[in-house]
């Protein structure tokens, strides 16, 4: 009796951990990835809903986004992509490095910074996941689907900002954000437009609601193609 129970248990735990590994695999394909990136990309990871995840086979992490998985060169669809499982192949998530570390100095690869900037990207392609699987997480149905999978990151995010630790990461994005738009301006005062599209555009990256950020950056790479 109480080997059959000991046994029970047992196989309890197998199943658990057999659950546990469901979860998607991480594969890096950068040639020179920030230190940290995968632990970085698994802190991520755990700030997801597990059950949410189920059927994701694999977290690619590329340093550009290849041509295929860009809706638009200029929106920032260039940090991550969704595929849905086809007969062939099963879902799988790429995210780039080059567009999530951008902006980020490298002394703060190990702080909060990355992981809030991979797990927002990481939340909304996961958003995306959800939408096509067609488990209604959201009641507005009406919604454009890349709203949603906005809204699923941005619950993930104040998850995580309810710790002190990432309010502070989150705080030091938007101060980062600041200082490249400030000097982004800086540079477009000077006309050198060309600078100052690349300083907007990381400025936008960081912190899409600094206001007409985005205008601001279309604005000087038009001026700088003119030039
Ligand atoms: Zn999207």
């Amino acid at each position: 009796m109480e080997i059959r129970e000991h046994r029970k248990a047992e196989q309890l735990v197998l199943k658990a951990m057999a659950e546990n590994s469901v979860g998607p695999q991480i594969e890096c394909l950068c040639n020179n990835p920030p230190f940290g990136l995968i632990r970085q990309v698994r802190r991520s990871l755990n700030w997801i809903n597990k059950r949410d995840l189920k059927g994701i086979a694999k977290i690619i992490l590329v340093e550009e986004m290849p041509d295929y998985a860009r809706s638009n060169d200029d929106s920032a669809s260039t940090r991550g992509f969704y595929r849905y499982k086809t007969k062939d192949s099963p879902a799988i998530i790429i995210l780039s490095i080059r567009e999530l570390y951008r902006g980020i100095p490298w002394f703060l690869w190990w702080s909060p910074v990355p992981t809030l900037r991979i797990g927002w990207t990481l939340a909304h392609e996961v958003g995306h996941h959800l939408i096509f699987r067609e488990e209604a997480f959201m009641t507005e149905i009406s919604l454009d689907k890349e709203v949603r999978a906005d809204k699923y990151a941005e619950i993930v995010l104040q998850r995580m900002t309810r710790r002190w630790y990432y309010r502070v990461g989150q705080w030091c994005i938007n101060d980062l954000a600041d200082w490249y738009f400030a000097f982004g301006l800086a540079a477009a005062q000077k006309k050198r437009y060309q600078v100052a599209a690349k300083r907007f555009y990381t400025a936008w990256h960081l912190n899409p609601n600094i206001e007409n950020v985005a205008d601001y950056y279309l604005s000087a790479k038009r001026k700088s193609i003119s030039q």
